[in-house]
């Protein structure tokens, strides 16, 4: 099959990168690369679900990491693990060594999955500042979308995801589920909550978001579910009121530049500084913005909030606010500014690492490490509820009306081919209950 006709069909099948932002699989694979790397650091705490999709997909893994060398030329392949999974590197050897692919083991770190770290720890580029892996040569992805490249190339399109589920519930499990399942559905999986006051951290305790809506489902891009009381002090910061960080960012930080000292973008060499960005607070007009443009490399890990800072203030927050400020104002810095900026990497940078078990003592979740076991139970949902925007590009129009019966894996909503986008499909068999510019609500009557 010719280059153009794989790419049809990886776009076709709705692979997106499922690890993160949901960028279209097909885009990153059109261009020419010297090295592909397998994303397999599952970086956050408590998940599982990379782990868990390359024990039971391995022969799939690999073959997805054949077909994306040969989309791309690239000379090298590189598996990314941590040395936390030791035993999947053991595993997948026999398998990758014979076709000249490489494992590449970090230590278990936090961020070790940002691609600017990634990239340049396997190596020993970095990626120019606000650019992408593709303009040094590289192709990175998630394990489980490479995964899904070689069952597109087989003609099996996305209709399931790996997530764990874990925290205040019973027995936290990862499982293969049905894209558009209920956070409800999802937990009960796991043997339901365990504490009187939930509420759900979404992909992650770093990263991810607080919902309090257990009628929401999960997408294409979806990493997992932890489950904490709604008094956690992690909940209490993430839902912090932008007028009380500011306030207090304002009025508390002593420029102690811890925030800036672990932060891991500064580390690499990249210019970011949030210490500099929270003393933006003290001023107004051009001092002001001089200051904001340190916070236009922010990865948004959440370090310098949830780990460095001694006063508890949240430098990620004020950051992310500056950041799309400066987008929007063309504000960030100039080429000719930064080639007269120090951007080297830190000397102390591998000292500075954040190892992960350290984190689970910083932010009190100690008590929810608990490896997530694999569920076999085949679960097929009353109903699902499957965005159309889940990915980077323009959102997928319903291609189905209400009452349409559809089955898993039929097309309900698609992209224009000139466009950046995928198709989305069914992930259960039944009729369309409902159909809004977001979602599509299949419901099994069975
Ligand atoms: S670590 Fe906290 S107190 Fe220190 S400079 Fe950063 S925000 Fe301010
Ligand atoms: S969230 Fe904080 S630590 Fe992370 S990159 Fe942004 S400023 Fe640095």
């Amino acid at each position: 099959m010719s280059k153009q006709n794989i790419l049809k069909q990886i776009r076709r099948a709705g692979v997106i990168g499922a690890g993160g932002a949901g960028f279209p699989a097909y885009k990153k694979l059109e261009t020419d690369a010297d090295h592909i790397i397998a994303n397999g650091v599952e970086c956050e705490p408590l998940l599982y679900k990379d782990r868990e999709s390359m024990i039971r997909e391995k022969e799939r893994f690999i073959e997805g990491l054949r077909i994306m060398r040969n989309l791309t030329g690239a000379r090298k392949v590189t598996i990314a693990l941590k040395s936390k999974n030791k035993d999947i590197a053991d595993m997948l050897e026999p398998l990758a060594s014979p076709e000249g692919m490489d494992i590449f083991i970090m230590n278990d770190i936090y961020p070790a999955g940002d691609e600017y770290i990634l990239v340049y720890d396997v190596t020993g580029k970095k990626i120019p500042i606000g650019g992408y892996p593709t303009q040094i040569g590289v192709v990175v992805n998630n394990v489980e979308t490479i995964v899904n490249v070689a069952y597109a190339v087989g003609n099996k399109p996305v209709t399931h995801k790996f997530v764990t589920i874990t925290g205040a519930v019973k027995t936290p499990v990862t499982a293969c589920v049905p894209v558009g399942i209920g956070f409800a559905d999802c937990i009960a999986l796991a043997g339901g909550v365990t504490i009187s006051n939930p509420v759900i951290l979404t992909d992650g305790v770093m990263m991810g978001g607080v919902e309090r809506d257990f009628t929401s489902h999960i997408s294409k891009t979806s990493g997992g579910l932890i489950v904490l009381p709604e008094n956690h002090p992690l909940v209490v910061r993430k839902t912090a009121p932008r007028r009380n960080y500011m306030t207090v960012g304002h009025s508390a930080c002593d420029q102690c530049s811890f925030c800036t000292e672990l932060c891991p973008r500064y580390l690499l060499g990249y210019p970011i500084q949030p210490h500099l960005v929270m003393r933006s607070l003290q001023f107004v007009g051009n001092q002001s913005e001089l200051l904001s443009r340190w916070a236009g490399a922010c990865c948004e890990c959440n370090i310098c909030s949830l780990f460095a800072c001694p006063e508890s203030l949240d430098p990620k927050s004020i950051c992310v606010d500056t950041k799309n400020r400066l987008r929007e104002t063309n504000g960030n810095f100039t080429a000719s500014e930064l080639s007269g900026i120090y951007l080297d990497v830190h000397p102390r940078r591998k000292g500075r690492e954040v190892p992960v078990p350290m984190l689970y003592q910083r932010l009190g979740i100690k008590r929810y490490d608990r490896q997530a076991q694999f569920s076999e139970v085949t679960i097929v949902p009353k109903s699902v509820c499957i965005p159309l925007n889940s990915h980077v590009g323009t959102p997928a129009k319903p291609t189905v009306e209400r009452g349409d019966f559809v089955h898993a894996g039929d097309v309900i909503a698609d992209v224009q081919e000139e466009s950046l986008g995928c198709p989305v499909h069914a992930s259960i068999d039944g009729i369309v209950t409902e159909l809004t510019s977001i979602s599509i609500t299949i419901s099994n009557k069975h």
